[in-house]
């Protein structure tokens, strides 16, 4: 079962109803952000900010429009985070989306820095990465994502990827018959199928998405090489915590 969300930015106002429909679900606080001269804020994505709309200027003939889309975790098949966990704490769900368990998350932050997309926060607090689940609580009882749920235009659908794969190419081609030169569908080849589709009406760079997202070589020797050993690094590193945890009760004794 792989489960999709169909992200049609020529259907998206920019009200950011996800945004906030994601911080309502998860019982993510807001942020304090600053006025930067544009709309989209804030400017990352944190720990407590795991979706938001990216808002473009887009200049075509000496006329000026917007161009909105919500972006996040994109659940990517080749995922960076899960490949460079030391911990083992992103996995693969049932859905086929990715999840971080924060019970098992040791804190490194070497998956924020190897994320494709750059969507991982870190939760200095809990000492824990914290990114967009798929609202992986909400699919497993049936329902839809809750910015799914709350997208007032149905720019944002949820369901089976063949179904939405189909509706996505659908879509283009209309957008192109509508004079769209350059609308094109994203999130179907890039690292192998993404959790997320696109139906764009320019080049995803225009929105700020990778053209052509490729996971790092450091990524992947690490995957090969180091991967079978990382295990031996989580108990040494776990060793050292727990001797410095006894060598500083002995001193406060
Ligand atoms: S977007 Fe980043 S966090 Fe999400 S699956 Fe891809 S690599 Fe992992
Ligand atoms: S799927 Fe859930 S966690 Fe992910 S962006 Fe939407 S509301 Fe937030
Ligand atoms: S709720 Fe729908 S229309 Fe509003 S910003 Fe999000 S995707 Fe766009």
């Amino acid at each position: 079962m792989q489960k999709t969300m169909l992200i049609d930015t020529s259907r998206c106002i920019g009200c950011r109803a996800c945004q906030a429909a994601c911080k309502q679900w998860n019982q993510l606080p807001a942020e304090k952000t600053e006025f930067r001269g544009s709309y989209e804020n804030p400017a990352r994505f944190s720990s407590i900010t795991w979706t938001k709309i990216v808002f473009r200027e887009h200049e075509e003939n000496g006329k000026v429009r917007w161009l909105f889309a919500k972006q996040g975790c994109m659940h990517c098949t080749e995922a960076a985070c899960i490949k460079v966990c030391p911990a083992n704490a992103i996995y693969r769900t049932e859905f086929g989306t990715v999840k971080i368990d924060p019970q098992r998350c040791i804190g490194c932050n070497y998956c924020a820095a190897n994320c494709t997309y750059q969507v991982i926060g870190f939760d200095q607090a809990a000492n824990v990465a914290r990114k967009c689940t798929f609202c992986h609580d909400r699919i497993a009882n049936g329902k839809e994502p809750a910015c799914a749920k709350t997208c007032p235009t149905g720019a944002i659908t949820y369901g089976e990827r063949a179904d939405l794969t189909a509706l996505a190419q659908q879509r283009a081609a209309e957008l192109q018959k509508a004079g769209y030169s350059e609308a094109n569908v994203y999130g179907i080849e890039e690292l192998n199928g993404l959790g997320m589709i696109y139906v764009l009406q320019e080049r995803p760079a225009a929105y700020g998405l990778l053209e052509n997202p490729r996971i790092r070589l450091s990524t992947v020797v690490w995957d090969y090489i180091f991967k079978p050993v990382r295990i031996l690094v989580v108990i040494a590193a776990f060793f050292a915590l727990w001797v410095n945890r006894g060598e500083s009760k002995k001193e406060s004794a």
